[in-house]
């Protein structure tokens, strides 16, 4: 599938809407609903808008399986030698020393504390997949829920954002950033099935509405060897998050890398 996206920037010294949130999360798969969480716990309020009538991104299609290090679920398990440190070593082998060290940093440092979060904060029961060692991983440090699938990891979360209260906004595709002079993001529009138009006034903006795989001109510059090849995850990523990113001035890394599955 071929996706071009339209997304807009638009400048205005203020947003025309009736509400303002702190912080506005585009896209309710994990990545936006554990956000929504986190942010919640820190007594922060946010509102998450996604395009679909149900929440499912790629996080659905995947097997909702999530290495992470430290964590209390290894420790249960008698796993005691693993850190962050280990974790982004292993991830610098498997690349071949050509990862971004502050993003491997970044994600080894986080996962373990919010898989904790997770389970102890809003009870998702994590199990160590320890049947077998995944390729690259020097311990078992493999997570999932007990069904083992990314449909039941999206409805675990989806309990925990509406038992903590969290408006998920659906049906709501959001196609525009609003900047102040200042070139800060003091908004966004979006655009609602029946074609009408709504906006949100927000102090901060998190875009969780995931890559770029079905953008076959974004696939053909940054993978150019996959150009031809099937994408096999889910129908929105149109590289919005990036190509809003990029005109905001932010520099991309680590874009080169893919995973291919035998499915
Ligand atoms: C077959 C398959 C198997 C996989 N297995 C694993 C695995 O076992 N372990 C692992 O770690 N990773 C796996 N992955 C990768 C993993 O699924 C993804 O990296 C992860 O789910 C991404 O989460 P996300 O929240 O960033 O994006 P998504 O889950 O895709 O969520 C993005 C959301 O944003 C919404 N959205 C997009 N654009 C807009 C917009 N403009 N306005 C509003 N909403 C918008 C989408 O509708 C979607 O709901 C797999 C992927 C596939 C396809």
């Amino acid at each position: 599938m071929t996706t071009k996206p339209s997304r807009h920037i638009r400048r205005a010294a203020q947003v025309e809407a009736e509400v303002h949130v702190p912080v506005a999360i585009v896209g309710g798969g994990a990545c936006g609903l554990t956000a929504a969480l986190m942010l919640s716990d820190a007594g922060v309020d946010c509102v998450v808008l996604e395009r679909d009538a149900l929440p499912s991104g790629s996080t659905a299609l995947s097997s909702g399986f999530i290495p992470a290090p430290g964590t209390r679920t290894q420790r249960e398990h008698g796993v005691h030698d693993d850190s962050a440190k280990r974790f982004a070593a292993d991830i610098q082998a498997k690349a071949h020393g050509r990862a971004a060290p502050a993003l491997v940093e970044a994600y080894a440092e986080s996962i373990g504390p919010a898989l904790d979060a997770l389970q102890e904060r809003h009870g998702l029961q994590w199990m160590l997949l320890d049947g077998f060692l995944y390729p690259g991983h020097s311990v078992h440090r493999m997570h999932s829920l007990p069904q083992k699938t990314g449909a039941s990891l999206m409805a675990a979360l989806q309990a925990a954002v509406e038992a903590a209260g969290i408006p998920v906004l659906t049906q709501a595709m959001v196609d525009t950033l609003v900047l102040d002079a200042e070139d800060r993001v003091i908004g966004i529009d979006y655009a609602r099935p029946d074609g009408s138009r709504e906006s949100l006034s927000c102090d901060a903006l998190l875009l969780a509405c995931n890559g770029f795989g079905c953008n076959a001109e974004m696939v053909r510059t940054l993978l150019p060897e996959m150009a031809e090849a099937a994408f096999g995850g889910h129908d929105s990523h149109d590289g919005s998050a990036i190509l809003w990113g990029e005109s905001l001035g932010a520099r991309l890394r680590d874009l080169g890398g893919y995973q291919g599955h035998g499915s």
